[in-house]
């Protein structure tokens, strides 16, 4: 699948031999139904410019039974990519946060702690104004889409309205997302009102589930996002818990990306063995569990998640991902950097080879 200029996407199957033959057949037929000869530079019709395929609709979305894609031949129109013009997959990036698109790149050399004070919990507060929210959230999907990112988990704020706006325009600009409103009652900043209750997070939570239930779109699934352990309470873990369980639904947030956040985490659960354990411990982590960075994870906590069947999401000075493997865990490996790590290309660099 790619995105063409217009931000289209486009559709491609990975065709064997003799599936070839067959699409090439097929391919001549429509063109001849089409009242055309193939004007290729043979009499065959060449793959080399007809293995991309557009829907015929304007509409990008195609519907799915089962988790798969199903359509035929026929709901397409053949497209000539040309000499110069390349179709591959599109990438999926298992770790956005959509508001924090809007400030891409300051704050670079701050701590994670004080970064997320001096801007990520401001500017996120602004994400109460539905407006601005629809714009930085149009600017963000349609960014990803342009480059290629035709899937995307996103983190949105603790906002309800404006988290449903961005699963609206991402699937109706056709890109399939994992999508959670964003879970704080504790350690947020109120002195920009960006904190919640735990019984308005919790309902906050139902009613955006409920929504994305409701859309019935295969390419639109709710997660459960605690944005990480220090800002959840345990009453309101173990209740999102709960959620991910009655819904079967997965769970997103972060762990272990900063000495500074695991010594919080320390300090707010001693009765834990570690970081891992508060989110074992408070039924978080299981098979549909994906945590990003877990930078310093202790072997333990490593092990844990892969007793667990949880996954790791990872860039920028990631844990080993040879003994990821080596436990079968499985491993997201992005190389989209957080706003954070644009502050210069050998970061980039980094980051596109981590
Ligand atoms: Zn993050």
């Amino acid at each position: 699948m790619a995105v063409d200029a217009a931000g289209k996407i486009l559709f491609c199957e990975k065709m064997e031999s003799t599936r070839r033959e067959v699409a090439e057949r097929e391919a001549a037929k429509h063109l001849a139904n089409l009242g055309e000869r193939p004007t290729d530079h043979d009499e065959h019709v060449s793959l080399t410019n007809l293995d991309a395929v557009r829907p015929l609709s304007n509409d990008t979305r195609f519907t799915s039974k089962g988790g798969r894609a199903h359509f035929t031949i026929n709901d397409f129109e053949w497209v000539d990519l040309g000499p110069s013009r390349l179709l591959i997959p599109g990438f999926v990036d298992a770790h956005v946060h959509a508001p924090q698109y809007g400030f891409m790149g300051l704050g670079v050399g701050l701590p994670l702690l004080q970064w997320l004070d001096k801007y990520t919990f401001p500017f996120e507060s602004r994400f109460s104004d539905l407006e601005f929210a629809k714009e930085m959230y149009e600017a963000a999907c349609a960014r990803h889409l342009r480059h290629g990112t035709t899937f995307c988990s996103y983190f949105a704020t603790i906002h309800v309205e404006a988290t449903k706006e961005l699963t609206r325009i991402a699937r109706d600009m056709g890109q399939r997302v994992y999508v959670g409103k964003v879970n704080m009652d504790r350690n947020g900043a109120p002195k920009v009102n960006y904190i919640e209750t735990t019984k308005d997070s919790i309902e906050g939570t139902e009613d955006f589930v409920q929504h994305v239930n409701d859309m019935n779109d295969p390419l639109a699934v709710p997660v459960v996002t605690p944005r990480f352990a220090p800002t959840c309470t345990p009453d309101l873990m173990r209740t999102l818990a709960d959620i991910s369980d009655r819904e079967t639904i997965p769970v997103q947030t972060h762990m272990s990306e900063n000495e500074g956040e695991i010594a919080w985490v320390k300090e707010l659960h001693p009765e834990c063995d570690s970081y891992a354990d508060v989110y074992d411990s408070h039924g978080l982590l299981h098979e549909r569990t994906y945590l990003a960075h877990c930078v310093h994870c202790s072997s333990g906590e490593i092990g844990l998640m892969a007793k667990k069947g949880s996954s790791v999401v990872c860039y920028f000075r990631c844990l080993s991902v040879r003994l990821l493997l080596s436990l079968s865990l499985s491993l997201s490996l992005t190389p989209t950097p957080t706003p954070k790590q644009l502050g210069s290309l050998s970061k980039l660099q980094f980051c596109a080879v981590c």
